[in-house]
């Protein structure tokens, strides 16, 4: 196999929106993962890499080293097609421009302070103790599977086999990707609730599938049951259910998570859940979609320990279900990190054994603070959706005289030092979301309240 000298070279086409990690256009989203054949110039001095064909096997080496002595010039993009147009995540897009700008940082969704000091020293006292420093294994130390298995127990009712039945895995965000590969075959659809948190569109990408929005829509994000039926088709695969969600805070109600599961039953679909906010519900309660009738054998369950014990940076996540579900989840895990955090498995154990009261006082500071955001947003003019769950906050910045949430993001830092982010770029059908801006308020009490003092300034119409 031969690469031959590229003619048409389109350097010039960059798209402005590539920047943000978005799903793709309202206008090739729909059922069909966008495909871009764009090159970049940059791609072309290491391309020659990627570029050759036989991925794994002997002769695409030989066609690469034969390329190299040759001087060739690429003839493919480098970047995989199915991650075309993903760009840098809006997160830390957001972030860079947060620390450029010295600005108040409530777009990416991480708390600016530790959580509990007890955890933390069973993280550095395992490392000193060795334990952990090496390979541990597969599925998670026994100490966090069997955390894991009580803490289900515990808040939820549900029997999971701590042997059998855990997979530890480097964040919610390995578990997704393992969960989607292992799962999917080309061409399978995925049901997904949008705006949807862009790990998702990713991970349906890569695994050759194709995503399929059931969109949320303002004031109240609550679910269309009657759209989620009629998206499915005989293509879908699974579900890939978020509740608490993320941008909206939108919690699914016990009612609501019936029919999901129901539909699920009907047609035969797997469920994959994303749990991570399971402890951050203010108003509701977080209900496993596990526990409805016909789903525990259908259904990945997902979640971290990032959100409930503040420690975004450890990346402990888990995957529960049937053994079925958590081998066929594992096989794909254990070609992609194989496995991860070992001392940071025993301090997250031991977080997930704290006594209620942590739990109580985790939702009440939150609780809070979501108030002492929402009205110091209302007061700076932005029309705010409360959320039920999760550390984020949506809002409309239509009543500010503005309609563009990704260029108001973008010149918010400048204009009064506080970045969020925009929920544009987490929706396929972009008008549903052109206007909405998400703010975090994982935050101290004194930043928030600075935030708003900044935000106040902003001039109105
Ligand atoms: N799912 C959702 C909905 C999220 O908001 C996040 C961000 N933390 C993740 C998954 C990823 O979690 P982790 O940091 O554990 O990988
Ligand atoms: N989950 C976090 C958020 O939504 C950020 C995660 C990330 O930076 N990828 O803000």
């Amino acid at each position: 196999m031969r690469h031959r000298p590229v003619s048409g070279y389109d350097a010039g086409s960059a798209d402005e929106k590539m920047s943000t990690s978005r799903p793709g256009s309202a206008a090739s989203a729909w059922r069909q993962p966008r495909i871009s054949e764009r090159f970049h110039p940059q791609q072309t001095s290491t391309g020659i890499v990627a570029a050759s064909g036989g991925a794994g096997c002997r002769a695409g080496a030989e066609d690469m080293a034969g390329a190299i002595a040759e001087g060739m010039l690429m003839t493919r993009a480098l970047l995989n097609s199915a991650l075309a147009g993903m760009g840098t995540t809006i997160f830390a897009e957001m972030s860079a421009l947060a620390v450029e700008t010295g600005s108040v940082n409530l777009g990416q969704g991480f708390p600016d302070t530790d959580g509990p000091a007890e955890i933390a020293k069973t993280a550095a006292e395992a490392v000193l103790a060795g334990r952990g420093n090496q390979y541990p294994p597969g599925p998670g130390i026994p100490e966090l599977r069997n955390a894991v298995s009580a803490h289900q127990k515990r808040f939820y009712g549900l029997d999971v086999d701590p042997e059998t039945e855990v997979l530890v895995t480097a964040g919610a965000t390995e578990a997704i990707a393992a969960a989607m590969l292992a799962l999917l075959e080309p061409g399978d659809e995925v049901i997904a609730f949008e705006p949807y948190y862009d790990s998702y569109a990713a991970c349906i990408a890569m695994a050759g599938a194709v995503r399929v929005p059931v969109t949320l829509r303002q004031p109240d994000f609550r679910p269309d049951l009657d759209r989620l039926r009629d998206a499915i088709t005989s293509r879908t695969r699974l579900i890939l259910l978020n509740s608490p969600h993320n941008p909206t805070g939108m919690v699914a109600t016990s009612d609501e998570l019936a029919v999901i599961a129901s539909l699920a039953v009907e047609h035969d679909l797997l469920v994959v859940t994303d749990e991570v906010y399971e402890h951050l519900v203010f108003d509701g309660q977080h209900i496993p979609i596990a526990t409805f009738p016909g789903m525990r054998e259908r259904t990945v369950t997902i979640s971290s320990g990032g959100k409930t014990f503040s420690f975004t940076g450890w990346k402990i996540g888990w995957v529960t279900g049937t053994p079925e579900l958590v081998t066929a989840v594992r096989t794909a895990k254990q070609f992609l990190t194989f496995v991860s955090g070992g001392p940071f498995q025993f301090a997250i154990a031991a977080g997930l054994a704290l006594p209620d009261t942590f739990y109580a006082d985790l939702t009440a500071s939150l609780h809070r603070k979501r108030d002492l955001l929402a009205a110091g947003l209302r007061a700076a003019g932005f029309e705010v959706f409360v959320p039920q769950g999760t550390y984020f906050i949506s809002t409309d910045i239509a009543p500010l005289g503005e309609a563009d949430g990704l260029a108001f993001c973008r010149s918010l830092p400048r204009r009064c030092g506080v970045v969020a982010v925009p929920n544009v770029v987490f929706y396929d059908d972009e008008a549903a979301g052109r206007s909405q801006v998400r703010f975090a308020f994982c935050k101290r009490d004194e930043v928030l309240a600075d935030a708003a003092a900044r935000l106040s300034t902003l001039s109105r119409p």
